[in-house]
């Protein structure tokens, strides 16, 4: 089966081809066909479209919403130019798959869209005010150009989290507000978690139920998952992607009482504040410069900027403290796996994320961790470190593609 993969945005789509089947899962063969990324959607958009094997075509088209854009797409794909193996008419895509970032407790696993989904996301729209409504104009694009002959299937960020243990998902906040609002954690990146503990038992030949891994999504959003028993246990986002770790550009934890006194102090509303609790903080806010971690390594390996060595070292500082935390909650762990933008290709990063943890069996490779080629997965922790570490790059689209099949084949997917 072909399967369009959409990950949309409020103002961008991000597709890709992928060749899957039942049988080029269990064989791992499934084959990314072509990629793309539309920017700037409503305006004079940035479209760069690239199919296997060719480089990447980039232009400036006026497209005026999701549905303009996805025609745009769509059309490239069946043209001559894309020349996509396989892919000849609009009939050659035999379901699409949807990333949506909230399903809240109503979506435990991936479903085949149809009204009923559609409303329940809509449900979720107050827990996820940005994200949700984009991901729902990229389904009701994609519902209109393809019509109901073609199988449409969300997979949603929050779902692999839906086994967290109330002591992890609770709020300590008077219960009644978790009973009214469904005020809780539930954590995000959920495919991306799931997809390299996958990975990780694929390489270590571990079952489900016997994989024990603290993942670390570090990207411009960061995560932290403990997985225990093959499922997650605990994660550092919570009721949004707010909570936990440093990231690009938000703050992650705090004392829930700076928001009065910046009230106070600085006569900010709350949309204000959420402002720079979400688009001013994280690295960007400490080191007053970027919320780009490559850009901040060269601020510092270059101009030895305090501030920038502040954000990186902070940053590394958070990660370190959730790891110890979850060895502490999962009473061990048999790995530590990177992921992500920044996990997957800054060994500095990784160092120092992993740096004194030899007390708690973590030891790192040096020329390991450095040798690391991106785009790579493998061990990066000494012969004899008691609790190993991987870096394993990540493939949301993948995952996305394979449950969109298998809920096409109405296939129980087995983790
Ligand atoms: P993502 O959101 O997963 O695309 O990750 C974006 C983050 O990864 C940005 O902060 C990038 O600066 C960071 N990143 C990408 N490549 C590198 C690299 N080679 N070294 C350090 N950080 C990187």
């Amino acid at each position: 089966m072909n399967v369009l993969v959409l990950n949309c945005g409020s103002s961008s789509l991000k597709f890709q081809i992928i060749e899957t089947d039942l049988d080029l899962i269990e064989k791992n063969a499934d084959k990314q066909k072509a990629k793309g990324l539309i920017e700037r959607i409503g305006s004079q958009s940035l479209v760069t479209l690239q199919a296997d094997g060719k480089s990447a075509n980039k232009q400036a088209v006026p497209l005026r919403d999701h549905r303009t854009a996805l025609d745009h797409v769509t059309k490239w794909i069946i043209s001559h130019d894309a020349q996509i193996p396989g892919i000849a008419s609009l009939g050659d895509i035999h379901a699409v798959g949807h990333r949506v970032v909230h399903g809240a407790e109503k979506f435990t696993k991936s479903v085949i869209i149809g009204d009923d989904v559609i409303k329940g996301i809509e449900d979720c729209i107050d827990l996820a005010p940005l994200h949700n409504p984009a991901n729902l104009k990229g389904i009701y694009a994609a519902r209109e150009l393809f019509g109901s002959a073609v199988p449409q299937v969300a997979v949603f960020d929050t779902s692999f989290h839906s086994t967290m243990p109330e002591t992890s998902y609770l709020y300590a906040i008077p219960y009644q507000l978790y009973r009214r609002h469904k005020i809780r954690r539930y954590g995000f990146h959920g495919t991306s978690h799931r997809y390299v503990a996958y990975r990780y038992r694929e390489l270590t030949k571990k079952k489900h139920e016997e994989t024990n891994v603290i993942t670390l999504h570090l990207g411009n959003g960061c995560s932290a998952c403990a997985i225990k028993n093959g499922k997650s246990f605990d994660t550092s986002m919570g009721l949004t992607p707010l909570e936990g770790l440093v990231m690009g550009t938000r703050g992650g934890d705090i004392d829930p009482s700076v928001i009065e006194f910046l009230m106070h102090k600085e006569a900010m509303s709350m949309s204000d504040i959420d402002a720079v609790l979400n688009k001013q903080s994280g690295l960007l806010g400490l080191s007053g410069l970027t919320n780009d971690m490559r850009d901040l390594l060269d601020e510092e390996r270059e101009h030895n900027d305090r501030r920038a060595t502040l954000a990186i070292c902070i940053f590394a500082h958070r990660v370190k403290k959730y790891i110890g935390a979850y060895l502490a909650e999962m009473n061990g762990a048999e790995a530590i796996i990177f992921t992500g933008g920044i996990g997957e290709n800054s060994p500095t990063v990784r160092q120092r994320v992993l740096a004194d943890l030899d007390w708690l069996g973590i030891e790192i490779d040096e020329n390991a961790n450095v040798g690391m080629i991106s785009g790579k997965e493998g061990e990066i922790s000494k012969p004899g470190s008691r609790v190993k570490s991987y870096v394993i790059p990540t493939n949301e689209e993948l995952l996305i593609a394979r449950d969109t099949v298998r809920c096409v084949k109405d296939v129980p997917r087995r983790w």
